[in-house]
């Protein structure tokens, strides 16, 4: 009898094994579609050795990694310049992940365009490695002001892929249009805003006449007045991008496109809702008046149904003070 029992002990061992060896392929499976749900950015080469990250234009989330916007690489001869270091430090990997399916040179400086998560959050990931990180002083300064405000709502939409991520605010600055050459590439920094937020920085590719706006620009989706934004200035900073007569803009959301593209979806649309909403400051109406604006002429933005209201309340909002 105790024979048997062995036996039968000695053959459930075998399928305990089995079992544990399903339950770590489930496990491991589940680890492979974190991965691949992961990596919703979109890699584009829009010149020579000039690429786009073009991000999912969605809400924040454990599976975007809060990489919801554009990014950007360029390689040089020898090196790597990264804009922009997404919005976790798992999105930091993840856009790191991307570079490495075009080249192994090191990445050897990071330009954060703005003071919205998605700009920066990912700073630490490159700076632990070594990696200089670069912004204007106005950006920098919206990252320090708005960091813990941020980091409650980023932290609170990605929920586990948060995990390990320690927001570091760009630490150089520069304070006014400057030139930077990397690996042979020249590169203009231009500091821009008050806009979207307390100030963005344009990175201009001369030679390639590349535009990367960050959240100057928005494309295919209705862009986002927020109570950091102005709107005002951001109409004025389009001047500084019509001057730069950009042959490819890519935008901080959106496809990449020209500058016609840029006005039609971004500038078109701050210079309307200015205008309806000063035309009911200026009958005397109340804020909830804003509601009987139509602005279906911009309803082939994707997130209008979500955002067109409050954006109008904001403009109305400011503009009073105006
Ligand atoms: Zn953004």
């Amino acid at each position: 009898m105790s024979g048997i029992r062995i036996n039968r002990f000695a053959g459930l061992l075998p399928s305990l094994l089995l079992s544990l060896f399903i339950v770590g392929l489930f496990i491991a499976g589940l680890l492979m579609t974190r991965v691949t749900q992961a990596k919703p950015l979109q890699l584009t080469e829009v010149a020579p050795d000039v690429y786009a990250l073009i991000g999912p234009m969605e809400q924040r989330s454990a599976q975007n990694l809060a990489n919801n916007a554009n990014f950007g690489f360029i390689v040089t001869h020898d090196s790597v310049l990264l804009i922009d270091s997404g919005g976790t430090l798992l999105g930091a990997g993840d856009i790191e992940s991307h570079i490495r399916t075009v080249t192994d040179k090191p990445i050897q400086l990071v330009i954060n365009t703005g003071g919205q998560d998605h700009r920066w959050f990912g700073n630490r990931y490159f700076a632990e490695q070594g990696i200089r990180t670069l912004t204007s002083v106005k950006t920098q300064a919206d990252q320090n002001a708005r960091r813990n405000s941020q980091i409650e709502s980023t932290s609170a939409l990605t929920a586990a892929s948060w995990a390990g991520t320690d927001p570091q605010p760009a630490t150089a600055v520069v304070s006014e249009t400057t030139e930077l050459t990397i690996g042979g590439l020249q590169i203009e920094l231009i500091p821009v805003g008050p806009a979207h937020t307390g100030g963005e920085t344009l990175v201009w590719l001369p030679e390639h006449k590349v535009l990367f706006s960050g959240d100057l620009v928005y494309t295919g989706r209705m862009l986002g007045i927020g109570p950091q934004s102005q709107h005002r200035d951001w109409i004025a900073a389009f001047d500084t991008i019509r001057q730069l007569a950009p042959q490819v803009i890519v935008p901080g959301h959106g496809q990449p496109t020209d500058l016609s593209g840029a006005e039609k979806d971004t500038y078109d649309y701050l210079v309307f809702l200015r205008s309806e909403v000063g035309r009911l400051i200026d009958a005397g109406e109340e804020m909830s008046a804003v509601s009987r604006i139509d602005q279906s002429r911009f309803s082939y933005l994707e997130v209008y149904e979500q955002i067109h209201g409050r954006n109008a309340q904001q403009v109305f909002e400011q503009m009073e003070w105006e």
